[in-house]
């Protein structure tokens, strides 16, 4: 394989050559930290990871591996839930340092290459005053998240950012490139990476994404329900995401921590799980204020807490506030099943009428640290009932689950994201190949099943009491459970939320035939490498 590594250290275009890294090779810490993907579940040691600069450097890489029938795998911003972005003994091609933008304001469209994360590529767009529908996390990358569908604060209002998509750049199986515009003959690929996943049908070296004015105010918050039924808090939640409700609440996400069976048997209406409800609002405090005084009449929090805002760089610094740090610290989430004695709202309204809700320039993403996690996903069906809302919280308790587990730093919750809003409310499908392949316009929310922990050998030396590791199988078997539900009020799941126990049809619905006739007819690939264990063929 010398050979191999040997021809990919001679890539070369305009006097520039990516960086390859591989095993005992010179620059191990690189290799070390580089062959490291999100999930730490999974641990890879590819054959080299090529950090390509431009599409020729990728055209090149993709023909050496075809020369050496080697294993390829694509990485933007390496956040694949089943580490598909990579593997062992494979040829890394890694996109992370392609990472220009160019924002065209007249035409309202941004040229963004794969490598860009949200935590740097929001402020570059804010610079301009312009968005995209981002995702939340800071680290997740532009190219898997779009080609994936796409959730984030702005689904409500701008839709999922696949359909935002309207050209791309792509390497096909040969090594050719081609450009994809809404009317090229190849138009029916760009209709595929909205939402058909990523790598099936090449690798794509630049997205073209519509972009949208940014609002002159966006705050971001949440509001957390301790001692408050789940059922209640869900049915709220679901009103206020109403699609004709509520446009100023640009997107939200409602996240219910899961908790061990109750000891004695409580009626799943009246069970009590930690609830919290993260809101992202395009308007100012003062408005935001009047919406609270609303929403939250019935339903007071126990706590609400105002996130700090992104300023873009060179503009004025933000005043300074409560933070909140999700998961990566100790948090401040941990599920309870049942109100402490003498417990009471800790949060009153009153308390919101002041300076504290400030004015963001665009909406900062959260940071999240890498960790192992497993997940498994749904989506409400479109006639979503009261008894799938029982069967949702009745799926969030489980023997399989454990207070001691909490302790040692293992989560395991669900998130909802809502889809529903002005958006796909609004949507005039414009016919095959210019929609998209993302099946769910018409659902209310996804359904995101997480376990996630994060305690290290550090935790065990300095004397934690519990050891993660012994509740963390059982806790993947929670998801598998979640997965294999008997859950009629639910179908389908969501490709980015991947989990490989999901047959693959499932995630593409109505679109999957389609995805896979225009893979074999476009991609140029016939000996399918473009093809991880979710990929469409
Ligand atoms: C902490 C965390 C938070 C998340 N939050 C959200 C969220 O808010 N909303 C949401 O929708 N999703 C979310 N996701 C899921 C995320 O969008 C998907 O995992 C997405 O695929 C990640 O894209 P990436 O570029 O970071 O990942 P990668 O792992 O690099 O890529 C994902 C897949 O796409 C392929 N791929 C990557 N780049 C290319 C390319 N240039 N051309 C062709 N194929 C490519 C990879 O081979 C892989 O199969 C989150 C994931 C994590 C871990």
């Amino acid at each position: 394989m010398q050979e191999v590594i040997t021809l990919l250290e001679g890539i070369s275009h305009d006097g520039k050559s990516p960086k390859v890294l591989y095993d005992c090779g010179p620059d191990q810490a690189a290799y070390g930290s580089k062959r490291q993907i999100f999930n730490l579940k999974f641990q890879f040691k590819p054959l080299a990871i090529v950090l390509c600069k431009c599409t020729e450097h990728v055209q090149q890489a993709v023909k050496i591996a075809n020369d050496f029938d080697c294993v390829i795998r694509v990485r933007s911003g390496g956040h694949d839930h089943e580490g598909e972005c990579s593997g062992t003994d494979a040829v890394l091609i890694d996109l992370s340092e392609m990472t220009d933008v160019k924002v065209d304001k007249k035409a309202g469209l941004a040229r963004i290459q794969p490598g860009n994360i949200f935590q740097d590529l929001i402020p570059k767009l804010a610079k301009e005053d312009v968005c995209i529908p981002h995702g939340t996390c800071g680290t997740v990358g532009i190219a898997g998240f779009s080609m994936g569908g796409g959730w984030g604060p702005w689904t409500r209002l701008y839709g999922m950012c696949c359909d935002s998509l309207v050209g791309a750049t792509i390497v096909l199986g040969n090594g050719e490139a081609i450009e994809l515009t809404p009317e090229c003959e190849q138009k029916e690929l760009l209709w595929a990476l909205r939402g058909g996943g990523g790598f099936s049908y090449g690798i794509v070296t630049e997205l073209v994404i519509k972009t949208f004015q940014l609002p002159e105010t966006t705050i971001k918050f949440n509001a957390v329900w301790q001692y408050t039924p789940a059922f209640t808090v869900l049915k709220h939640w679901e009103d206020w995401i109403a699609a004709d409700k509520n446009e100023q609440l640009i997107g939200t996400n409602l996240m219910i921590m899961a908790i061990p069976t109750p000891k004695e048997s409580i009626p799943i209406r009246e069970t009590v799980h930690s609830c919290t409800f993260f809101g992202y609002f395009a308007g100012s405090k003062e408005e935001l204020y009047e919406h609270m005084k609303v929403w939250f009449t019935d339903l007071v929090p126990t706590t609400v807490t105002i996130i700090t805002p992104g300023i873009a760089d060179g503009k004025k610094q933000p005043h300074k506030f409560d933070s909140w740090d999700r998961l990566t610290s100790g948090s401040p989430l941990l599920g309870r099943n049942r109100p402490l004695p003498g417990a009471k709202n800790l949060f009153k309204l009153s308390d919101l009428d002041s300076d504290a809700l400030l004015h963001a320039e665009y909406i900062p993403p959260d940071v999240d640290a890498p960790a192992p996690h497993k997940i498994t996903s749904r989506l409400t069906s479109e006639e979503w009932n009261d008894k799938g809302r029982e069967s949702l919280i009745a799926s969030l308790q489980s023997n399989l689950l454990f207070d001691q587990g909490e302790n040692a730093g293992l989560l395991c919750y669900v998130t909802l994201g809502a889809i529903s809003g002005s958006y796909y409310a609004n949507y005039k499908d414009p016919g095959f190949p210019y929609g998209s392949a993302f099946p769910y316009k018409k659902r209310k929310y996804t359904i995101q099943y997480q376990a996630w922990w994060d305690q290290g050998e550090e935790d065990i030396k300095l004397g934690k009491k519990y050891n993660v590791h012994q509740y963390t199988n059982r806790a993947e078997d929670w998801i598998e459970v979640c997965r294999k539900r008997n859950f009629p009020e639910t179908s389908g799941s969501f490709i980015s939320f991947k989990d490989d126990g999901v047959p693959t049809r499932d995630y593409f619905m109505q679109s999957y035939d389609e995805l896979k006739r225009i893979k074999e007819e476009f991609s140029k690939d016939p000996r399918n490498r473009f093809s991880s264990r979710k990929t469409i063929i």
